[in-house]
């Protein structure tokens, strides 16, 4: 069995899951509900570092990490960004 990475968002776990779910998932809302990507890219930053983050999803509230942190709206359930 392989070893999984806790730690890691979906895009460094499977490219096709990432391509499917979070890319198309994201070109499917309006861009003016999106965040840039430094803000999106600071936000990861600190999923990456919570013990909440398994395997691209967050423990807390169950989204998709990357797609959460690029929305204007989207929040962490911990305050943490
Ligand atoms: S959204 Fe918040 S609680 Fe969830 S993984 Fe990111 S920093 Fe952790």
């Amino acid at each position: 069995m392989g070893k999984i990475c806790r730690r890691c968002l979906l895009s460094d776990i499977s490219k096709e899951q990432y391509e499917a779910l979070i890319v198309e998932g994201l070109k499917a809302l309006p861009p003016e509900d999106l965040v840039d990507g430094y803000s999106c890219s600071k936000r990861l930053e600190i999923c990456r570092e919570c013990e909440k983050l398994n395997e691209g999803t967050c423990l807390a509230c169950g989204c998709f990490v990357e797609i959460r942190a690029a929305l204007k709206k989207g929040r962490c359930p911990y305050n943490k960004w």
